[in-house]
C-alpha cells in the first residue's frame, strides 16, 4: 500500500479530504500519497501563521538564530530518512540526493550567522537617526521540483530568522520530503510559525490570491514568475522571484582540454541537466572545439544513467512525466531540423530516462540554443572570437549565471565582467553559499536569495528619529 504523508499546520499534523498520487520517476510507478490542501486548508495554514507572527516577531533576534541552528541540527540528525525519500520522488542518485539534504541543514546554519543590528545613520548633538530592520508578516513561499529541500531551506530560513511566519508549498510533483523537514522543523521551532502544505496546481494561484501573505518567495519558471507578479500586484505583496535561466559557459582557448571535461561536464548535466545556473549554452573556441567535443561526447556514453537507487548511478531520471515530454519532444525537433545529435550511452526503457545528448554547433538561433530546455539537451556552440562570444552569450531574455574557463585567471575576469548575469562563476560551476547572493537579471528574476541582501529582502526598514535636545 502507497505510504500516506500529513501536511504541518499550527504545529500539528494535518490532513486534507482528498489525497494525490505521488510517482517515482525511476519507474514511473505511484508509490506514495500527499495532501490535496482546499481553500479551508490554506486558510487554516495562513491563520495558524498569521496568530503565530506577534509573538516570533517579539523573540530576540538572537534566540531566533538559536533556533535556526537548532533547526539545521534537525535536517542534518534525520538525513538518512529524508535521503531515501527524496531520491524516490525526485529521481537524482542517493549520494548527490544526500548532498542536498545535508545542504538544507547547514543553510539554517550558514544564514544563522548573520547578525542584524539597527543601523546608526546619524548620530549628532541634536538627534540620532537609526534604521531597524522589520520583519514583514506572513511568507508564502513556493517551490520547485528540482532541488526542492535545498530551495525551501533557502527560503524557510530567511523568512523565519528575520522574524517573519511562513506557510511554505513544495512542487506537486516533490511534496513528500518537505512535508517530512516540516514535521522535523516543527519539533524545534513554536507552533504556528512554520506551515508546510501540499496540493495540485491549483493551490500555487490560491496562495498568490490570498489577502493574508504580506510577501511571495518564488522558485520557478519565468512564466510562472510572471503570474505570480501579476497576482502580488492586486495588494502590494512584496516578492521574491528566482526564475529560469539559459546560462552561457565560454571556453577560452588556452584551457587544458583533459583537466576540464569532465568539470564542464558535470556544470551542465548535474541532476539531469535539471539545474536552473546549469551551463546550458556551451561556447568553445574553434582551436579546441572538436578535441573537447570528442571528450564530452565520450564521458556521456559511459557514465551511468538509472534508478537513483542503484548504487552506481550517477544521473537520474528527468524528474516528472511533463517534463520528459518536453525535453524528448526538443530532441525529435532538433533531429527533424537536421541537426547532429550526439547520443550518451543507453538507459532504462522504464521511467522517464533521456540520454545525455550534445547538440553539434546548432545556429545560434535554433530553439535548443533560445529556449531552456531543463533536461539532458547540451548545445556546444564553436566561437573564434572573444568579443563576438560575449555578445551571443549576453543575447538571451535571461540573466541568470554564467561561467568562464580559461588558464589565465586575469583574462576570465575580464570576460566575466561583461557577462550580464547575476552570478559568474570562472574555473568552477554552480557554487552556491549561505554568504553569496543569488539572483537573476532579466528574465531571471527580481531580487535574491542568500547573503545579507537575501536576508534583507524578508524585512522592512523602519527609520526612528530621536531627538537630543
Ligand atoms: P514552475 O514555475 O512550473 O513551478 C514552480 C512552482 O510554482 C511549483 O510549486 C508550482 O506548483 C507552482 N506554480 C505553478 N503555477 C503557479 C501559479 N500560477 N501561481 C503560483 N504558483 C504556481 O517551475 P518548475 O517546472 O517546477 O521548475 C523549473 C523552473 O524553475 C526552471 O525554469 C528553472 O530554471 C527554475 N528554477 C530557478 C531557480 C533559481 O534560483 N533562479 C532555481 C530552481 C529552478
Amino acid at each position: 500500500m502507497a505510504q500516506t504523508f500529513s501536511m504541518t499546520i499550527n504545529g500539528r499534523a494535518h490532513q486534507a479530504e482528498q489525497m494525490m498520487d505521488v510517482v517515482n520517476p525511476a519507474t514511473g510507478d505511484v508509490f506514495a500519497q500527499a495532501p490535496r490542501a482546499t481553500q479551508a486548508d490554506l486558510d487554516a495554514a495562513v491563520a495558524a501563521a498569521q496568530q503565530a507572527f506577534p509573538k516570533w516577531r517579539a523573540v530576540p533576534y538572537e534566540e531566533r538564530a538559536a533556533l535556526m541552528l537548532k533547526a539545521g541540527d534537525a535536517i542534518l540528525a534525520n538525513a538518512e530518512e529524508l535521503t531515501e525519500l527524496f531520491t524516490a520522488e525526485q529521481g537524482r542518485p542517493l549520494t548527490l540526493a544526500k548532498e542536498e539534504i545535508l545542504g538544507a541543514g547547514m543553510w539554517f546554519k550558514g544564514m544563522a550567522q548573520f547578525s542584524m543590528p539597527a543601523e546608526v545613520v546619524e548620530d549628532t548633538d541634536e538627534r540620532r537617526v537609526e534604521v531597524h530592520r522589520e520583519p514583514i508578516g506572513v511568507v508564502c513561499g513556493i517551490v520547485p521540483w528540482n532541488f526542492p529541500v535545498l530551495l525551501a531551506s533557502w527560503k524557510m530560513s530567511h523568512a523565519l530568522l528575520a522574524g517573519n511566519t511562513m506557510v511554505l508549498k513544495p512542487s506537486p510533483y516533490t511534496p513528500l520530503t518537505s512535508l517530512r523537514v516540516g514535521q522535523i522543523l516543527n519539533k524545534v521551532l513554536p507552533e504556528g510559525v512554520l506551515n508546510v502544505i501540499s496540493g495540485g496546481d491549483e493551490l500555487g494561484p490560491m496562495m498568490t490570491a490570498h489577502p493574508g501573505f504580506a510577501k511571495i518567495s518564488f522558485t520557478g519558471s519565468t512564466a510562472t514568475g510572471k503570474r505570480i507578479m501579476e497576482a502580488a500586484a492586486k495588494d502590494l505583496k512584496r516578492i521574491t522571484l528566482e526564475l529560469g535561466g539559459n546560462d552561457a559557459c565560454i571556453v577560452l582557448p588556452d584551457v587544458n582540454v583533459d583537466e576540464v571535461a569532465q568539470k564542464l561536464f558535470m556544470g551542465a548535466f548535474f541532476n539531469t541537466a535539471q539545474v536552473c545556473v546549469a551551463t546550458k549554452r556551451l561556447y568553445i573556441h574553434d582551436s579546441i572545439y572538436d578535441e573537447l567535443k570528442e571528450k564530452l561526447h565520450g564521458l556521456a556514453q559511459v557514465m551511468k544513467v538509472g534508478n537513483g537507487a542503484e548504487a552506481d548511478s550517477i544521473f537520474g531520471p528527468l524528474q516528472n512525466k511533463p517534463q520528459f515530454e518536453r525535453v524528448k519532444a526538443m530532441m525529435a525537433g532538433a533531429k527533424d531540423r537536421g541537426l547532429t545529435l550526439l547520443e550518451g550511452g543507453p538507459v532504462p526503457d522504464r521511467g522517464y530516462f533521456l540520454p545525455l545528448t550534445l547538440v553539434d554547433n546548432p545556429p545560434e538561433d535554433d530553439p535548443v540554443v533560445v529556449e531552456e530546455a531543463f533536461g539532458p539537451l547540451l548545445p556546444l556552440l564553436r566561437y573564434s572570437d572573444v568579443d563576438e562570444v560575449i555578445e551571443r552569450a549576453n543575447n538571451s531574455e535571461y540573466g541568470l549565471a554564467g561561467a568562464v574557463w580559461s588558464s589565465d585567471i586575469d583574462k576570465a575576469m575580464a570576460v566575466a565582467k561583461r557577462l550580464d548575469t547575476g552570478t559568474v562563476w570562472i574555473n568552477q560551476n554552480l557554487q552556491t553559499t549561505p554568504n553569496t547572493p543569488l539572483g537573476g537579471h532579466k528574465h531571471s528574476g527580481i531580487g535574491v536569495e542568500n547573503g545579507r541582501d537575501g536576508l534583507m529582502e524578508f524585512t522592512q526598514p523602519k527609520t526612528i528619529f530621536i531627538p537630543k535636545v
